[in-house]
């Protein structure tokens, strides 16, 4: 008999670790963690997301570093869900799964011309510069000189920030070499981030608002009376503003005051615009825009609302940055809308069955509550889902008094010839990123291809 509950999480990032480390907190439960991840390298979006110019953000790595050493803990790099293994073999091989898969597409605006050569998401953006094996063969046409980036929040910040970057000092970082070489040709010279509501609205963090304040190579514009609010915003800016909004009010005022100094790009904010349409031929030449202005609703929230005012700008690069999306997941219930697999505290639910809770099947991360919130948002996250499953195995436990002895997945991976990779793995090429960048001056030069990687696994093993 198995006295450990074997649990698989599928997915390797924030939510993931979090997860296995909660599992691992635990005195009174002997647990036993696999990990699944379809890329050779684990860490999800803090390797593929988190801008490469916010190398401290990436140190979180070391906690999830230390939780893969527990003895308890198994990693299984380029093994994918749906298509290597399927929910049917991780229910005959755990006792209980836990998908912490993220939202890996991205919302679109809805707009003619979208899917015009040179309208892009932030999404394949940001996956490209951070090296990501499906993102980097993807092309962005850097020689236009104008681009807009449609929202405003944290991934709108970044996109703008590393456009307006100069190039040399990006180049001391780990953003992908193929990336770097792209952005030392750039002709952009003006970069616009559009807001469909005000500056209260924003939904950007002061921290990387700041940054903006430090461009050497940009100066940053905002139009004139933008700042000035309207009178239900100054009332909830005033009342009701958490100390967030208010700093962002403070470094925009900031921004606003400062005159532009001929600097070689500009980065200008433009609140209260929505995108109509997206023209050209063949590619984004140009963007009509409506101007917006803002309604209280029943709930309070003040929403854009269109007036009669448009402007159509000279344009050559979009980048839709309006948030994150889930995918759905083969066999397992997934909410469009919202862009989620529907869940109760974590615990998965079937709307089919008259929202019946599946029993051994959870989530955590932005596949639980959706693309919102920081890395460490998931550490709670994943420490609720947890405790529910707990309480289900401690049930289970009660009436059955024993857990049930599952296979090893390792033998069904072997008999499909599924080429996996292990934590032990990931750290040589993790050791084999980190020297080729010493060289350099930088944190690690990325492997971006996963043909390279396993090629250096075998190498190194
Ligand atoms: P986000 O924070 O949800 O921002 C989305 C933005 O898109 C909002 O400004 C939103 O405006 C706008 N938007 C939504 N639908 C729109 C539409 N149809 N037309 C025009 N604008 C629209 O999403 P995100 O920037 O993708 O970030 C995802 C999460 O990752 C966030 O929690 C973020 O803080 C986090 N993140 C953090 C960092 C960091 O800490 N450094 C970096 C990157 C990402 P409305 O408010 O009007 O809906």
């Amino acid at each position: 008999m198995n006295s450990f509950w074997k649990i698989a999480v599928i997915g390797s990032g924030p939510a993931g670790f979090y997860a296995a480390g909660e599992l691992f907190r635990q005195q009174s439960w002997d647990i036993k963690v696999d990990m699944f991840e379809r890329l050779p390298t684990p860490f999800g979006l803090v390797r593929g997301g988190v801008a490469p110019d916010h190398q401290k953000i990436k140190s979180v790595t070391k906690i999830y570093s230390r939780i893969a050493e527990n003895e308890n803990f198994r990693f299984f790099g380029n093994v994918e869900f749906g298509r290597d293994i399927k929910q049917s073999d991780l229910l005959e091989h755990y006792d209980a799964v836990i998908y912490t898969v993220g939202s890996p597409a991205d919302r679109a605006l809805g707009i003619p011309g979208e899917d015009l050569s040179g309208s892009h998401s932030a999404t394949e953006f940001v996956a490209w510069y951070n090296g990501h094996p499906d993102f980097r063969e993807h092309k962005f046409d850097l020689s236009v000189k104008y681009a807009f980036v449609i929202g405003m929040g944290n991934v709108a910040l970044d996109v703008a920030r590393i456009l307006a970057k100069n190039p040399e000092e990006l180049a001391e970082t780990d953003i992908a070499d193929y990336a770097l070489k792209t952005l030392r040709k750039s002709q952009l010279e003006d970069i616009w981030l559009v807001g469909r509501r005000g500056p209260l609205q924003a939904a950007f963090s002061p921290v990387e608002l700041r940054e903006f304040l430090e461009l050497p190579e940009a100066d940053v514009m905002i139009e004139e009376n933008a700042l000035e609010l309207d009178a239900e915003s100054q009332h909830i800016l005033e009342t009701i503003s958490g100390k967030d909004t208010k700093k962002n009010i403070e470094i925009l005022k900031q921004m606003s005051a400062m005159a532009a100094s001929g600097k070689k790009r500009k980065v200008h904010f433009l609140f209260l615009a929505s995108p109509l349409e997206i023209s050209g031929d063949g590619k984004v030449e140009k963007i009509r825009m409506v101007r917006n202005q803002l309604v209280k609703k029943e709930d309070g929230s003040l929403r854009p609302q269109a007036t009669d005012k448009i402007v159509e700008e000279d344009a050559g690069l979009v980048f839709r940055s309006i948030g994150y999306h889930g995918k759905p997941l083969a066999d397992l219930p997934f909410d469009q809308k919202s862009g989620t697999i529907p869940n109760e505290f974590g615990q998965v639910k079937d709307p089919e069955n008259g929202n019946l809770l599946r029993n051994r099947e959870y989530v955590a991360g932005w596949i639980k509550r959706g693309p919102s919130g920081v890395i460490g948002t998931n550490k709670q996250d994943a420490v609720e889902t947890v405790h529910r499953m707990l309480e289900t195995f401690l049930k289970e436990k009660m009436e059955s008094g024993k857990n049930v002895s599952n296979p090893d997945i390792v033998l069904l991976l072997e008999k499909r010839k599924v080429e996996f990779v292990s934590f032990a793995d990931w750290k040589l090429l993790d050791a084999h990123e980190i020297e080729a960048g010493q060289k350099q001056g930088r944190p690690r030069v990325k492997l971006t291809s996963t043909a390279e990687m396993l090629e250096i696994f075998c190498q190194k093993r």
